[in-house]
């Protein structure tokens, strides 16, 4: 389960590694139809980058990347195709790679919790 429902209008995220509730948002990647760029947002702002992904696809895929507070980072990438919108996930980080990659000193992992905007 990816997410459980708050409202009839809104669901909670959460991590398709463990269900830990506690998600942010890290990074957001838009990749256009045509050139050769991609509109990314991450906690250091907003850039175009380089990206080759037009040649691909043809329609729009926006990605969506999260972590959970355990370590788990996951994206959910929605790709737009002949009139329907597939939303899929994909694991980053699971669990073994967790264990692999924590320093046992510090209890951090590289990349740790970069959240887009926090308060
Ligand atoms: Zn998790």
């Amino acid at each position: 389960m990816i997410a459980q429902d708050v409202t009839p209008n809104a669901v909670l995220l959460l991590c398709p590694v463990c269900g830990f509730d506690c998600v942010h948002p890290q990074r957001v990647e838009v990749f256009p139809v045509l050139g050769h760029v991609a509109c990314v947002v991450t906690h250091q702002g907003v850039s175009i980058e380089p990206s080759d992904a037009a040649e691909a696809q043809r329609g729009i895929s926006i990605e969506l990347e999260f972590s959970c507070e355990s370590g788990h980072v996951w994206t959910h990438e929605l790709r737009f195709h002949k009139g329907a919108t597939l939303i899929e996930t994909t694991i980053v980080r699971d669990e073994a790679t967790v264990k692999a990659q924590i320093d046992p000193e510090t209890g951090t992992l590289p990349g740790d919790l970069t959240t887009i905007w926090r308060d």
